[in-house]
């Protein structure tokens, strides 16, 4: 095995740590890494850094409103940034693209990167997501952490409950993508995220609610859109991670994502009404894990990227 493989192997192995306990991603995972054969964090940061050229511009796709409130839950954003960090580094552009409940909680990560909102009106949102195509020009779109439809094209919470009234349709991203052969990345840490298509059958067989929603809506909570490449996580955090630090090693720049700057950026998050996933409390977590654990896992897989000398 390559030396930058068994760094992916051990970056995506505590990337996939269940810590928030849903018993799901190791069969997501062990379903997605089956199909390519190899680590998902090598796979993605390849295949990025393939298709990328410097100063392309590069849609980052974040932002998971939940009920009753719909605010910007903490999963998702601060991935997000780290990986439009090094993205920058390497000379491209991000472009953030969210909803409107998400907003805030996006602009607070974004830092000099510009942000984009998709409307919840389907024919709205599919205009939009032309337009964006025509004005960027991206040559990579990755999801990470963002509400994806099912096959009926609703939008569910991980406990089965319908919020297509509030959500951004940014599926229609990934079909503009698509029609344009521009590559997709999604990543999601339980089935209901865009991009996660390619698991629709595992993701209906073991993730409750993956088949039968609690809305009469009749199609699960299983996300419907595929992305060309595929990263399942503990957190989708952690798979945004896992695909920056292996991106970064890729192409010879340093990254500098640790556990001091995670609490920095989840407070960057709270303080801009985000909240936690899994109990929606106003709190520095991510899907109930606590900072202190969350931010061990971040200095892990920093310190693992680190140990392949540039
Ligand atoms: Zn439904």
């Amino acid at each position: 095995m390559l030396d930058r493989e068994k760094t992916a192997y051990r970056i995506d192995h505590v990337a996939i740590m269940d810590l928030p306990l849903r018993k799901v991603v190791y069969n997501l995972y062990e379903a997605a890494s089956g199909r390519v054969g190899r680590p998902l964090s090598l796979e993605a940061a390849e295949r990025m850094s393939e298709e990328a050229d410097a100063g392309d511009f590069v849609f980052i796709v974040t932002g998971f409103p939940i009920p009753p409130k719909y605010l910007c839950e903490t999963d998702g954003p601060p991935g997000a940034s780290v990986l439009a960090s090094v993205a920058r580094e390497i000379g491209l552009r991000p472009v953030f693209v969210t909803d409107k409940p998400c907003e805030p909680v996006v602009r607070a990560v974004a830092d000099e990167s510009p942000i984009e909102l998709i409307p919840r009106d389907h024919s709205e949102a599919e205009r939009e997501a032309e337009r964006l195509f025509s004005k960027y020009d991206p040559s990579i779109v990755v999801a990470i952490e963002r509400p994806g439809w099912n096959v009926k094209r609703e939008y569910h919470t991980m406990r089965g409950y319908n919020i297509s009234r509030v959500v951004g349709k940014t599926d229609y991203l990934f079909e503009a993508a698509g029609e344009r052969g521009v590559l997709t990345v999604g990543v999601g840490d339980g089935g209901n995220e865009l991009g996660l298509g390619l698991l629709v059958e595992e993701v209906g067989r073991t993730v409750p609610y993956g088949e039968r929603c609690q809305c009469p809506c009749g199609g699960g909570i299983a996300a419907a859109t595929r992305a060309d490449v595929l990263v399942v996580a503990g957190t989708s955090n952690w798979g945004a991670y896992a695909i920056a630090s292996m991106l970064a090693l890729v192409e010879g720049v340093k990254y500098g994502h640790d556990g001091k700057r995670e609490v920095e950026l989840l407070e960057r998050v709270i303080g801009a009404g985000g909240i936690d996933g899994v109990t929606g409390e106003p709190t520095p977590t991510v899907d109930g894990i606590p900072t202190s654990v969350d931010r061990l896992v971040v200095d892990l897989i920093r310190t693992i990227a680190g140990l392949d000398e540039l």
